[in-house]
């Protein structure tokens, strides 16, 4: 557990690449939770604290891998058919418990031991069986049809990496090895809030010019996603002074504080006044578009992330700097998100410096993958993440885009499910 520096969000300069902000996260942000043991149903999607080193072969012992018969290879004529008695059973749970001898063929089944001595399990189609007698066929490879152990996790070796976020795989391959349950990181505890006199809570009704909160919703689902514990702290009005209560009352009992909205830099923007009342607060103006400043503050040495109001501008910024900034105060280890080759549908001009993040949806086009872009780009166009898959990304170099030239795409499942 650790305590982050005062000025671990300190940045000087105007425009922020996002390559440079995620090193900066990776440099000075560190896990602030401890650990605790859960057992294994309850530890999918938990983030594992050690190193999980296995403590046993897996397979255990030698196995078959089909049905069939147990073997020495040494016995088998190498050019024509062998004939050799039945004189044991293995299955599943019932080893045969001795070792083969010379000349026998014992009847074995998928995952049942190998007997010691036995090399080669010819599966039962190749064999024919008549009167206790096995008659095979020539030309199998010595080893064939059997599992050695260990194959699977090596006794000694890291199964599962500090760090990882384990998923239902991580979770079969801890039980292999014999765990019930796993060391993990306490979940990280977010208190969660929107801002704005306009803002308001759905299913309630709507004063003229006021709007329903779609931030609050849609952060909280995406901090449950990434193993958070989410504290709702609902809509609080843009007064400095509330917001400065709520946030230090916030402070004493969460790992990170997110909100959303008056973090810009107009005059009814008040989360800032509020926060540098508190602590400190440093905007990182990313080098993206759509992009708005997210404010990094700490609020009595709690970290805050003050995401932009606009969902679309709120969504974003919270996959390319809220998310690894969150995974790495919540102890997971460096995740870098799948992104795949695909052909743009559109062309696109931008300036050169920023990197743009392009809506869009993927239409297969024969052998192609084809990336069209969602036709409303706003920063509060919301339905245009409802109805695109994900991202086009443009890098910071190129000055815009051919139609049909290979671009990157960033799935929405990668980043914001
Ligand atoms: P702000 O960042 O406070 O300047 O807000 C930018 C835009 O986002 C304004 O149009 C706000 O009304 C809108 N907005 C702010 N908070 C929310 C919210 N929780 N849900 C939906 N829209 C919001
Ligand atoms: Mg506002």
């Amino acid at each position: 557990m650790a305590q982050l520096s005062d000025d671990c969000f300190a940045f000087g300069g105007t425009l922020l690449g996002v390559d440079a902000a995620l090193a900066l996260i990776a440099e000075r942000v560190m896990p602030v939770v401890g650990d605790e043991t859960v057992l294994l149903v309850e530890a999918s999607g938990r983030i594992l604290a050690h190193d999980l080193v296995a403590g046993m072969d897996v397979p255990a012992h030698p196995n078959s891998a089909v049905d069939g018969y147990a073997i020495v290879h040494a016995d088998l004529l190498p050019d024509r058919e062998t004939t050799l008695p039945v004189t044991g059973r293995a299955a599943a749970g019932h080893p045969l418990g001795r070792a083969i001898e010379r000349g026998e063929a014992i009847r074995i089944f998928t995952g049942a031991p190998m007997p010691d001595g036995a090399d080669t399990v010819m599966m039962q189609e190749d064999c024919t069986l008549i009167d206790g007698k096995v008659t095979l066929q020539p030309g199998i490879r010595k080893g064939a049809n059997r599992r050695h152990a260990g194959e699977d996790v090596e006794k000694g070796s890291v199964a599962l990496a500090a760090g990882r976020r384990l998923r239902a795989a991580d979770l079969g391959l801890a039980a292999a090895l014999g765990h019930d349950r796993l060391r993990v990181y306490q979940k990280l505890r977010v208190a969660l809030m929107s801002t704005g006199d306009e803002v308001r809570e759905p299913g309630t009704e709507l004063p003229p010019g006021a709007i329903y909160d779609a931030n609050r919703i849609m952060l909280g689902s995406l901090l449950r996603g990434l193993g958070c514990r989410v504290s709702d702290l609902g809509i609080r009005p843009d007064r400095a002074a509330a917001l400065a209560d709520t946030l230090a009352a916030a402070a004493k009992e969460h790992d990170l504080i997110v909100t959303s909205g008056g973090v810009s830099t107009g005059e009814e923007d008040h989360v800032r006044a509020a926060i540098e009342s508190l602590g400190r607060l440093d905007f990182w103006r990313l080098a993206i578009k759509p992009g708005r400043p997210v404010a990094l503050g700490q609020v009595n040495g709690v970290p805050l992330i003050g995401l932009p109001g606009n969902p679309v501008a709120a969504a974003l910024t919270f996959a390319i700097l809220g998310r690894p900034l969150i995974l790495r105060l919540a102890g997971a280890g460096d995740e870098q998100p799948a992104i795949f080759r695909v052909e743009a549908g559109f062309a696109y001009k931008k300036r050169p410096g920023r990197r743009e993040y392009v809506r869009a949806s993927l239409i297969r086009d024969g052998g192609t993958i084809v990336a069209h872009k969602y036709p409303k780009d706003g920063a509060g166009i919301l339905s245009s993440i409802v109805r695109s898959d994900g991202f086009v990304i443009i890098d910071e170099a190129t000055d815009g885009l051919q139609s049909g030239a290979t671009v990157d795409f960033l799935p929405y499942a990668e980043i914001i499910g």
